[in-house]
Parts: structure tokens; sequence; C-alpha cells
């Protein structure tokens, strides 16, 4: 299993995060709390940028 973890780039304020890819709520930035992902059937929506896919 990989795949489940990514890393995105916050658009608004360029923050890196590693997040939970199929989140069940949204994930927002740690520093200025825009959205990352969006829950959207089984597999979140990213917003942001994504950097890289974590195994
Ligand atoms: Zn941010």
């Amino acid at each position: 299993m990989s795949g489940d973890f990514v890393k995105v780039r916050c658009p608004d304020c360029g923050n890196e995060q590693i997040t939970f890819r199929k989140a069940a709520t949204k994930v927002v930035c740690n520093v200025c709390g825009s959205t990352l992902v969006e829950p959207r059937g089984g597999v979140g929506n990213i917003k942001g940028e994504l950097l890289e896919v974590v195994s």
C-alpha cells in the first residue's frame, strides 16, 4: 500500500505539509488555514499543489 499520504503546498502561503490523501474531513493549512484537501467520494480532492506521494 502506498500513496495514502501526500505532501502538498499551500497555494496561499507556500507552506508544505504532509496529509492523508483519503481525508474524511477537510484538511486545512497549519499556517494560514486555507483548504488543502476536500473529501470527495473516498479520495481527497487536493486543492493545493501536489509535491510528492509519501509511501
Ligand atoms: Zn497556507
